[in-house]
């Protein structure tokens, strides 16, 4: 077995794929392994889903499963297709292939509404017509016991009677719904004969206007769950509490194989915010350019950004499954896309503000082009030729007419390298009126090519550079943190108003030739400044960037 394979093998398990393991060798389910992802399609996937979705798919391949990717449509008035699609397309693109297995909840409504009528026939629901101020009244709280409905009563017939009116319109939105029978003294209020379907006259984006009466998420969930087959049903902790019922409800009906739910703690990232609701706020009310917009927590948002999948399967790794509830750093979702770029992004030369320079000694008859290297950590990547010239841009701040102490790019009188070129000197600099640098004029030693002397003078400062006459010009968007609070909206705050001003700034540079030719989606490495993404905006004469990461962690609590 080869060292990374043992060291896998030998990992300790997380408490869910402990729990899977032990089923599995006991022979459970027939050793069968199902899990599923049930996003409900009102809005985008964060990076929050990606967890779920990792330890989905990821535990079904694991045991030689399958996880079926459902959508949790059951909820008619904030679903569309634009999100169904987003949905399918993100969790293809984190690396995992439901194949043929994309559900609908809203498919199963029959099934449900039958699973409905049998509780009844059971005696296990009933339809219940109590006001508003009288479900105050009984509901009871955390202290005290809740009291029955004087509906709990009726017979079977009469229940009947009444859902299967419910069901062809007779009654208004809000007039009754059903319950389902359980102990109005349980002292988990989720027991408490929860409402298990109500009227809403709504257009649902698949069903149209096929039903006026829907099943409420806790009624649906171990449903769904228990008609695909699923074996290990995984969500996040909020939903401990009602997994009573989940349980209840599977045993009221009899299902002899029941679906085991299993609770993680969500994740949760510092400096953004998470909640569908607030998301689409954010999109909805112009404060970034859309679902995708590179600064937005969404997989579509990484993916323009430049945030390669496996970056995020690895944070996901990292972070790991628990059972507490914590907040993840930033800066760890960072690390892992440096990591992942720095062992694949290709290097090319950019400058993000540009200053020009003259190499005053330049031959008439011109040098040969110079090697640069593609990528150092990957030598299979190759190298590529950059062509030298009189006229230059470096970036502005590798210049200064009066450097401080431990500055040792360029100044008047001093010498440093250009990357995969030659040693060049200051000799002289020109402003404008208002005393602003303009150009700077340079002697570069021919005998200096590839970045070494002959003579062993050494220079301490390798700067970056474009060659003027070939550089394309580029627009460079550099994003920072979207909130300036770590916890927007935390202590009653309203979020919006966190918001950081500067979270996008842009810049008019210049990159290589060979950098503007890449595709929308290519992602690469500006040698000293940065990793950079091609954004789908981008013109083959007006390429547009944006950067998914700088170089250094720029996170970090000491800045
Ligand atoms: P809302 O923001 O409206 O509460 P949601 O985030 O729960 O919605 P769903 O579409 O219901 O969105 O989520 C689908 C699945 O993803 C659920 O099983 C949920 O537990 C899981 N999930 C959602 N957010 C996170 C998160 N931050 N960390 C881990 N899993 C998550
Ligand atoms: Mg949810």
């Amino acid at each position: 077995m080869a060292e990374a394979e043992k060291t896998a093998a030998e990992a300790p398990l997380d408490f869910i794929r402990a729990i899977v393991s032990e089923e599995v060798k006991a022979g459970k389910n027939g050793g069968r392994v199902m899990t599923r992802f049930p996003p409900e399609p009102n809005g985008y996937l964060h990076i929050g889903h990606a967890k779920a979705i990792c330890l989905d798919f990821g535990i079904a391949s694991e045991f030689g499963g399958v996880c079926n990717l459902r959508m949790d449509d059951t909820n008619p008035t904030k679903e569309t297709y634009e999100y169904v699609n987003a949905i399918i397309e993100d969790v293809k693109w984190l690396g995992f292939d439901p194949e043929e297995r994309i559900y609908f909840a809203s498919d199963y409504f029959e099934r449900m509404y039958e699973c409905a009528e049998e509780l009844i026939r059971r005696g296990k629901a009933y339809v219940c017509d109590i006001s508003p101020e009288e479900w105050e009244k009984y509901k009871g709280n955390l202290r005290e016991p809740g009291k029955e409905s004087p509906n709990r009563n009726r017979s079977v017939e009469e229940n009947l009677d009444l859902f299967r009116r419910m069901r062809a319109g007779e009654f208004a939105d809000g007039a009754m719904v059903l319950r389902a029978k359980i102990d109005m003294a349980s002292p988990n209020i989720n027991l408490r004969d929860p409402v298990i379907y109500r009227i809403r006259r709504a257009h649902h984006f698949r069903h149209g206007d096929k039903w006026c009466i829907y099943p409420l998420y806790d009624f649906a969930h171990p449903l769904e769950d228990a008609f695909e087959g699923v074996t290990h049903s995984l969500c996040t902790l909020e939903f401990e509490i009602h997994r009573p019922f989940y349980d209840w409800l599977l045993e009221a009906l009899d299902y002899p194989h029941r679906p085991r739910q299993i609770e993680f703690s969500r994740l949760n990232l510092n400096y953004t915010v998470m909640s569908k609701r607030k998301l689409l706020q954010l999109v909805k009310e112009h404060h970034v350019s859309g679902w995708d917009d590179p600064r937005m927590p969404t997989i579509s948002g990484l993916r323009r950004r430049g945030v390669p999948a496996a970056a995020v399967r690895n944070f996901i790794k990292g972070v790991g499954i628990t059972k507490f509830d914590g907040v993840t750093d930033m800066a760890r979702l960072e690390y892992s896309i440096r990591e992942e770029l720095n062992a694949t992004a290709p290097r090319f030369l950019a400058v993000l503000d540009p200053l020009p320079v003259e190499i005053v000694n330049f031959p008439e008859t011109g040098v040969p082009p110079l090697d640069a290297v593609n990528n150092p950590e990957d030598p299979e990547a190759g190298s590529r030729k950059l062509d030298f010239g009189r006229e230059l841009y470096i970036d502005r701040n590798d210049f200064m007419v009066d450097p401080p102490k431990g500055y040792f790019r360029l100044a008047p009188g001093r010498e440093v390298r250009l990357r995969y070129g030659y040693y060049i000197k200051c000799e002289s600099y020109e402003t404008d009126a208002a005393g602003n640098v303009t150009k700077v004029l340079c002697t570069f030693d021919p005998e200096t090519r590839g970045g070494n002397s002959p003579d062993g003078r050494k220079v301490k400062g390798t700067i970056h550079w474009l060659n003027a006459r070939t550089a394309v010009p580029a627009e460079m968007r550099l994003y920072d943190r979207l909130f300036t609070a770590e916890f927007p909206g935390a202590d009653g705050e309203d979020f919006l108003t966190q918001l950081n001003p500067d979270s996008v700034k842009t810049a008019q540079g210049f990159v290589e030739p060979s950098a503007a030719a890449l595709p929308a989606g290519s992602v690469m490495q500006f040698e000293r400044t940065g990793y950079f993404a091609v954004d789908p905006d981008s013109q083959s004469d007006r390429p547009v960037f944006n950067r998914t990461v700088s170089l250094k962690d720029s996170w970090s609590k000491k800045n």
